[in-house]
């Protein structure tokens, strides 16, 4: 057995522990909340409750960083570029925004994909553009609905992934752009998927190219780490990273758990299935690769997309740093997958879920939710609020 002791840069030991066959021993409660997650839900949890509550908190990541998926790092060349693939902020609420920005500035960006379709670079979400050029027509903003018009499948009960396209754009455009994205990304026909997939990715009658529509769309100026690491710097919050949840087996009196909540309850239910992918990380020895930020491959590659990131982070460079995205049935979970029978068996452990009295579950992984950042950091601070409703604060914290 090692005895070891937690410090801080600053201030001064405020935990000691054992170590004993890579378990962590506190022997007593050394922490109000155990996080387990560095990610959004992790991070924004913990620093309202250490800096709202005044409580203390014990973060730990099994991964060897803090922000979950959102982890940026500068790679060997010193081009900034997300371990996890490309995170672009957006969103249309303004208190989500002023939370973040008291651990960030922005770089204002707005995100533009183009679509590698029978030889041609063309813009996605499908607008005006993309129709013309496809087509080799000239049509003008108010021609364009009735021409859709004309392609568009009737469906009475939009329940699918491949309704919601067909339904607006019509059978030929929804396979060029979205049947084989789709069935490569989540290895299932769009008609297995729930309609809010592809849902996620409008059709436009306009020459929009933004693949947002959001009111904010920045990106956070020093990068998501830089932010994350903001977010945890206080006093209260203790950070081990490389640490397994259950190897911490005391030393806590509450809870918040954002990794798999089928891996939670031991898969007493089953494994939830969860959508991977492979990164292929790459950097070019030349200045620019591709004209926007993502393209997009929905016809013959085996990678969905095409990420360069100076785009995302303004970084000028005379190299250039890509990623290729893989998807994957065997790896880290990144994406719930979104269909009925999925999100039934979810529900069993939803209810186990809410039969635990002081564990809470945040995050894309722990609520199965196909969540993008700023829903994650709503529902983080959503949490909080309940908590805090819930529990008494400690005495010195309400003074
Ligand atoms: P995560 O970021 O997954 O954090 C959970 C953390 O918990 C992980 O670091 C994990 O290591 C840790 N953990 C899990 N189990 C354990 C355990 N047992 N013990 C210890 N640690 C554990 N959103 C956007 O808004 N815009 C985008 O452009 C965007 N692009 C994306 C691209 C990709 C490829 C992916 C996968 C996601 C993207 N997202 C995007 C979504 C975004 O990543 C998530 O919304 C957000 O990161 C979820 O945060 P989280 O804290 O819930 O989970
Ligand atoms: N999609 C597609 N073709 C595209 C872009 C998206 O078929 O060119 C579908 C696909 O099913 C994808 C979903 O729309 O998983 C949501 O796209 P989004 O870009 O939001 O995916 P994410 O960035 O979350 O991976």
């Amino acid at each position: 057995m090692v005895r070891r002791e937690i410090r801080r840069l600053g201030p001064p030991v405020i935990a000691s522990y054992d170590v004993f066959e890579s378990k962590i021993i506190f022997g007593g409660i050394m922490y109000d909340w155990l996080v387990v997650g560095a990610g959004f839900a992790g991070a924004t949890l913990a620093e309202r409750l250490a800096s709202q509550r005044g409580e203390r908190v014990l973060v730990v990541d099994r991964r060897p960083h803090i922000g979950g998926n959102a982890f940026d790092v500068a790679n060997a060349d010193g081009l900034l570029i997300h371990q996890y693939g490309p995170h672009i902020f957006h969103t249309n609420s303004d208190m989500i925004v002023d939370y973040l920005s008291q651990f960030t500035e922005w770089r204002p960006y707005e995100h533009r994909v183009l679509a590698s379709v029978d030889g041609q670079l063309v813009p996605i979400p499908i607008n005006l553009t993309t129709i013309n050029k496809l087509y080799g027509l000239s049509l003008t903003e108010e021609e364009v609905p009735a021409w859709l018009a004309a392609r568009a499948e009737p469906v009475e009960v939009i329940k699918t992934s491949e309704d919601v396209v067909v339904s607006v754009v019509g059978r030929e455009l929804y396979e060029k752009f979205f049947r084989g994205y789709t069935r490569k990304q989540w290895g299932l026909d769009p008609s297995q998927l729930d309609k809010s997939v592809t849902a996620r990715v409008p059709t436009r009658t306009n020459t929009d190219d933004r693949y947002f529509g959001d009111s904010f769309q920045a990106m956070p100026k020093e990068g998501y780490t830089k932010m994350f690491e903001r977010m945890l710097d206080h006093p209260n919050i203790e950070l081990r990273t490389g640490v397994e949840f259950k190897d911490v087996t005391d030393g806590y009196r509450n809870l918040i758990f954002t990794g798999p909540i089928d891996e939670y309850f031991e898969f007493q239910h089953g494994k939830l299935p969860y959508r991977s992918l492979r990164f292929e990380h790459v950097t070019l020895d030349q200045e620019w690769h591709q004209p926007v930020a993502v393209v997009n491959y929905p016809q013959d590659q085996d990678y969905t997309r095409i990420t360069e990131y100076k785009y995302l982070t303004g970084q000028e460079h005379a190299k250039t740093a890509l990623t290729y995205e893989y998807p994957s049935a065997e790896g880290d979970p990144y994406y719930p997958i979104p269909r009925d029978e999925n999100y039934q068996q979810f529900k069993k452990y939803e209810a186990l879920a809410n039969a635990q009295d002081k564990v809470w579950f945040v995050g894309r992984l722990a609520t199965y939710r196909y969540y993008n950042m700023d829903q994650i950091v709503g529902q983080a601070l959503a949490t909080f609020r309940r908590i805090d409703e819930r529990l008494e604060r400690p005495a010195a914290a309400a003074e």
